[in-house]
């Protein structure tokens, strides 16, 4: 490859990241940074409609938080700017003009209703009709008159009659189709604004963009960009349409129909590493299996011979399951830092230790969220059944937990020193002296002390944390409980 690697990153600011954007993103910057190329970020604003207010903080905040770091765009430059459409209109009706003089494309002047009316008599039915070429037949006063004239217009490409336009997707493979059945679409908007079609191919070749990423909802009109490029003369692009990244087998991810973003996921307590680690194995697979993957260990070894056709099913369990694998392996005082928010709102008023909470919940919590519901019971014992103190692997039953509370009561009570060592040597005599698995007199503390059925940390554990006198109070209740 002679010239350097350019991807672009090319969002239409909607005012979230959807995970298939973010998904494009991703590999746009990893097909760059893998084969030390340059990743681009260019704002697509020219649907002047659809702009909504801080749509592009979002943007820069979302490349920030997952790192995918841009080497040029509207915040930091570069040398092919601007890098917001909207800032590049003059160049466009310039270029668009250029393919009028080369006979590529023609001004159309028809209203909307004469439009409309071809849509109604439309054999195929009102969604689709190919313009008619009305305005192809004017001559040259004529459009001259109508433009001195201040007709509205719009800037037509003209498609060729006949034969067929191949291209090839790196993805989906070669891909032809017949001349006649592209419309003559429009370049050039009645507002001066090119439409997505014309400025894409437009920038993509200003900005010497080498590689062009995207949804594969984009695969049926790349043949018109195509025909752009060669019109112009210009090179085209390598292309890399993406499969949709789907809810179920038969639907695609919408936010609209409650599909979570990517800032969604950020406030619903994933972690943004393995956000973009599972977001990266949605089309995309390594050579060998391995799963786990930060940001650098991709860009080592992404490539682009890994992307899939079929279409990857966005599985919450698996992100939740890896979100909790980085949970598990982070560093436990960046952890600590991360839950302390959490847990400290979770535990207001009481005196608990967060540290040593915050360690217990490190080896099984996989998303932040999860702290409140898990620790909640440190704070206040909550109602629970005596069903709890039944537990067929641990081989205790009502009347097991009852002679084994009744018995630790007066053994810890009698401690003298409160930690983990001396509640453990304690408890472990005792299980012994009474001729029991550790287990039988464990469990039913563990269920005195949680009221929950799983808890974060074991009988040794939670006395610890909750104290002498708040761990005699909740196993006399136990015990009270179980006398019924
Ligand atoms: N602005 C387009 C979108 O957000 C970009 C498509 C492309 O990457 O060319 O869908």
């Amino acid at each position: 490859m002679d010239r350097c690697i350019r991807t672009r990153f090319a969002p239409s600011p909607t005012g979230y990241m959807h995970i298939g954007n973010l998904r494009t993103a991703l590999y746009e910057y990893l097909i760059a940074k893998s084969q030390g190329g340059k990743f681009i970020l260019r704002i697509e604003d020219t649907d002047q409609g659809r702009l909504v207010e801080g749509a592009t903080d979002v943007i820069y905040k979302t490349l920030e938080m997952t790192g995918l770091k841009h080497d040029e765009g509207p915040d930091i430059g570069g040398e092919y700017g601007p890098y917001v459409q909207s800032e590049r209109m003059g160049m466009y009706m310039d270029y668009a003009k250029q393919l009028v003089e080369k006979g590529e494309a023609y001004y159309c002047f028809c209203t909307k209703e004469r439009l409309e009316s071809l849509k109604e008599s439309n054999a195929e039915g009102a969604a689709f009709a190919k313009y008619d070429r009305h305005c192809l037949g004017l001559s040259a006063e004529e459009v001259q008159a109508k433009l001195d004239a201040g007709e509205p217009f719009v800037i037509r490409q003209k498609m060729p009659d006949s034969g067929t336009t191949a291209f090839h997707d790196v993805v989906y493979g070669d891909i032809t189709v017949e001349n006649a059945e592209l419309d003559d679409q429009i370049l050039m908007k009645a507002d001066g604004f090119p439409t997505y079609n014309f400025a894409n191919v437009v920038d993509d070749h200003l900005m010497n963009i080498t590689h062009v990423v995207r949804g594969s909802e984009y695969l049926s009109s790349t043949p018109k960009y195509n025909l752009l490029y060669q019109a112009f003369g210009w090179e085209a692009p390598v292309y890399v349409h993406l499969p949709a990244v789907m809810r179920d087998a038969h639907h695609k991810l919408s936010k609209r129909h409650g599909d979570k973003s990517f800032e969604d996921l950020v406030n619903e307590g994933y972690l943004v590493e393995a956000i973009v680690n599972y977001i990266a194995l949605l089309g995309w697979s390594p050579a060998d299996n391995t799963e786990i993957f930060s940001l650098k260990e991709l860009e080592e070894t992404f490539d682009i011979a890994g992307l899939s056709k079929s279409p990857s099913i966005f599985d919450i369990k698996k992100l939740t399951w890896m979100n909790g694998e980085y949970m598990k392996a982070m560093d436990f005082e960046k952890f600590f830092t991360l839950a302390e928010p959490k847990l400290a709102a979770a535990l207001e008023g009481t005196d608990v230790d967060l540290r040593k909470i915050a360690a217990l919940l490190q080896k099984r919590l996989e998303t932040w969220n999860d702290i409140p519901a898990m620790v909640g019971f440190f704070k206040e014992l909550p109602e629970y059944g005596t069903e709890l103190y039944t537990h067929k692997k641990m081989k205790t039953n009502d009347e097991i937990a009852l002679a084994s509370l009744e018995a630790a009561v007066p053994v810890l009570e009698g401690l003298a020193d409160w930690n983990e060592t001396a509640i453990h040597d304690a408890l472990i005599a005792l299980a012994g002296k009474m001729e029991i698995k550790n287990g039988q007199l464990l469990w039913p503390v563990r269920t005195a002390l949680s009221g929950e059925p799983t808890s974060p940390g074991g009988a040794i554990e939670l006395a610890d944390i909750l104290g002498k006198e708040e761990t005699l109070r909740r196993m006399q209740k136990g015990n009270a409980m179980l006398k019924g």
